[in-house]
């Protein structure tokens, strides 16, 4: 028996903010150092079809993200801009286009054991402003839903990474074919995956 999930994938993406801050290395360095493996990389410039498409994958996005907004307005004690969730998404997915189309981005398939979550904590939460620090998004960038509001605009956090094992798995063949994976050996898999480490004595 052995621990079947070492082969888990997630999609990260570096936006056009992140690259355009020079962050491509040090978002790189910090998934490659937590001992995840690289197994596909491309620079792209989204088109805003390819953009919509990513984040309509799962047909529950706009009913959950424009409820989500709406609550987090009235927890701040704001009136929301409208009740209806589709119309909050709408105006989200307009925004999105924009800025994910803006240049080029960094579409990356990280792999290993928890690598949904784990890239996840790495790359801390949605807000910049409320991002634990010591994240990627709490250490590197400085934007808040206040902010982007006022300036109508998406909010520039730097990174997507997938937020679940099935909307990676629908990610993953939206920005990659198949044969753009590829599936190598990485010798430090040897020490983080083996379960009796007794391969190191000579
Ligand atoms: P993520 O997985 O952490 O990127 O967050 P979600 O999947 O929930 O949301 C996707 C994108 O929708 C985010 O990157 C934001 O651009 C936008 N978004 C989500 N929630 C909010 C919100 O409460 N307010 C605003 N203005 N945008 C939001
Ligand atoms: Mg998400």
């Amino acid at each position: 028996m052995s621990y079947t999930g070492k082969k888990e994938k997630s999609l990260v993406i570096i936006k056009p903010d992140g690259i355009q801050r020079s962050l491509i290395g040090e978002v790189i360095k910090r998934f490659e150092s937590i001992g995840l493996k690289l197994i596909a990389l491309k620079m792209i410039v989204p088109t805003p079809e390819q953009v919509e498409q990513h984040y309509t994958l799962d047909s529950n996005w706009r009913k959950v993200t424009g409820e989500k907004t709406i609550k987090g307005y009235k927890d701040k004690g704001l009136t929301p801009p409208t009740e209806n969730p589709f119309e909050i998404t709408d105006k989200l997915l307009i925004n999105l286009k924009k800025y994910l189309s803006c240049g080029p981005v960094v579409a990356m398939v990280w792999e290993g054991a928890h690598a949904v979550k784990i890239i996840r904590k790495l790359v801390g939460g949605t807000e910049p402003l409320t991002s634990d620090v010591g994240s990627i998004r709490g250490d590197y960038v400085l934007d808040s839903y206040e902010m982007s509001d006022v300036d109508d605009r998406a909010i520039r956090n730097l990174i997507h990474a997938s937020g679940s094992v099935p909307e990676a798995e629908m990610e993953i063949k939206h920005w990659f074919a198949p044969e753009e994976l590829i599936s190598y050996r990485l010798v430090q898999e040897e020490i983080l995956y083996d379960v009796n480490l007794d391969g190191i004595l000579e």
